[in-house]
């Protein structure tokens, strides 16, 4: 596919955009209001192959979002086709709750093969429900039999899904279960300095309150993080910071669960993220490409960890055999075809390159990320500045910026305090000439969207000065 094939169409028929809003009203009109990415990227995707979808209005769109960062290989890749061809065509049962399949084995064996080596070779392995917050659910009661206690310790800004445990680890839903503690961040330092002080402080304040008798918070039965934060704003911890809590936890016999529902598969730049850090957790909680593109979540964790009965954790959908094989096709490919490296590099090279956007643009607040794990910041160029630099979120100029990328034929998510991240996930698979593209697309959404503010000085604010 060429960038020029992926540029957005005019020349649909009349027919075929009358179809496309058909489906929109009826979308609206029957549909939950409690729909999200719906509401903000109005298409109607038929056809789909590595980083571009078409519409059913005949538009094609360069897909940054990629299934909330599900798609490690794009839409469609061939050889996650062939491996659901594959299923399909052996007659091998399709749902097969956690009995043993030779699907199943292949792929327990490419996911072991490719752990933080202090887990590889002592791994167990929970097949979940298919969601990620199944994983995080099993995960919080797999540490709470091991360790007889019951509180969890999340960090300020998680995400980890929407069932109860898992949004009372994310800060939706305040739960005396949970306690949160600061998560280390530059731009918003909750301690007002930032960098490798910021991260010391937070650090210290996790060991203190967990020391601390009278902190309220009582020793946990696991403390899980993400190695970068996605949803919370694309923040990836410091290494040394993420070493720290690993020996906090260590030092204290609390199990350290490291989420990598979204991190996972090479997305960061490594495998995994945490190893950038070297840091093996006891409990890994994995989902989105592990299923490549199909829905699979598992729970991995140290083998003395299995103290947990049969029935501790269960789930009906726990055996969907295509979800397996495409998951093993995907892990093998990123694998062998060294794609988290690439991811490394070329994250740096759009990095640099979207770092112009924020010397150029008094509204990105920063610009930041962690291989092909991108986020822009937005805020309000009039606003005062925080300790560390930053001025107030500008959630509705975040939102003006995605709309303007789907007008341009790009697709961006949007995450961070209020939604004022826009964030890019494109596919591993991604080339150079396509990542050019989405960068030129971005770079003309963010001036479009830029002149278009209204504030004090009129329509422009946000522009670069003069
Ligand atoms: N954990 C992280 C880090 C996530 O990003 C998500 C979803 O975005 C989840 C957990 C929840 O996964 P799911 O939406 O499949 O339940």
């Amino acid at each position: 596919m060429t960038v020029t094939e992926s540029a957005p169409e005019a020349g649909a028929s009349t027919g075929a955009r009358a179809a496309h809003e058909g489906i929109l009203r009826r979308q609206s009109a029957r549909e939950s209001a409690a729909r999200t990415y719906a509401r903000a990227l109005p298409i109607v995707p038929v056809r789909a192959r590595g980083l571009t979808i078409e519409g059913a209005d005949g538009r094609r769109y360069l897909d940054c979002l990629s299934g909330a960062g599900a798609l490690a290989l794009g839409h469609n890749h061939p050889v996650v086709l062939e491996a659901i061809r594959g299923v399909l065509d052996s007659g091998a049962p399709l749902q097969a709750l956690d009995l043993a399949t030779p699907v199943k084995d292949a792929f327990v064996t490419e996911l072991f093969r490719t752990l933080p080596p202090g887990l590889a070779g002592h791994a167990r392995v929970q097949f979940c429900g298919p969601a990620g917050a199944d994983a995080v659910e099993a995960a919080f009661t797999l540490v709470r039999a091991v360790t007889g206690r019951d509180p969890i310790v999340a960090f300020a800004g998680a995400y980890h899904g929407m069932t109860a445990g898992a949004r009372a680890a994310s800060g939706h839903a305040p739960d005396v279960r949970v306690a949160r503690l600061p998560y280390p961040q530059d731009y918003r330092c909750p301690f007002g300095v930032g960098g490798t002080e910021g991260a010391e402080l937070a650090a210290r304040w996790t060991e203190s309150v967990l020391d601390d008798p009278k902190s309220g918070v009582p020793l946990p039965a696991g403390v899980i993080v993400e190695p970068v934060q996605g949803e919370g704003g694309v923040l990836p911890a410091p290494d040394a910071w993420m070493r720290r809590m690993r020996r906090i936890t260590a030092d204290r016999s609390v199990p350290l669960i490291a989420d990598e529902i979204q991190t996972g598969v090479g997305r960061t730049g490594a495998f995994w993220a945490v190893d950038h850090s070297g840091v093996t957790p006891d409990v890994m909680v994995l989902s989105k490409a592990i299923g490549g593109s199909l829905p699979l979540a598992v729970v991995v964790y140290h083998e003395d960890l299995d103290v947990w009965g049969p029935g501790a954790h269960a789930g009906t959908f726990r055996g969907n055999q295509l979800a397996m094989a495409a998951g093993t096709a995907t892990l093998a490919h990123v694998r062998e075809n060294r794609l988290a490296e690439r991811a490394a590099e070329l994250g740096s090279r759009m990095l640099s390159r979207l770092s112009e956007l924020e010397r150029t643009y008094p509204c990105v607040g920063e610009v930041r990320g962690r291989g092909l794990m991108i986020g822009l910041e937005f805020v309000d160029p009039d606003g005062a500045q925080g300790p560390c630099g930053a001025r107030p979120a500008a959630p509705a100029l975040a939102a003006a910026v995605q709309r303007e990328c789907l007008h341009r034929g790009l697709i961006v998510e949007l995450g961070g305090r209020g939604g004022s991240v826009v964030r890019l996930l494109p596919p591993l698979t991604i080339s150079d000439e396509q990542a050019a593209a989405v960068l030129d697309r971005l770079a003309e959404a963010v001036g479009a969207a830029a002149r278009s503010q209204p504030g004090p000085r009129g329509p422009g604010r946000a522009e670069p000065p003069e």
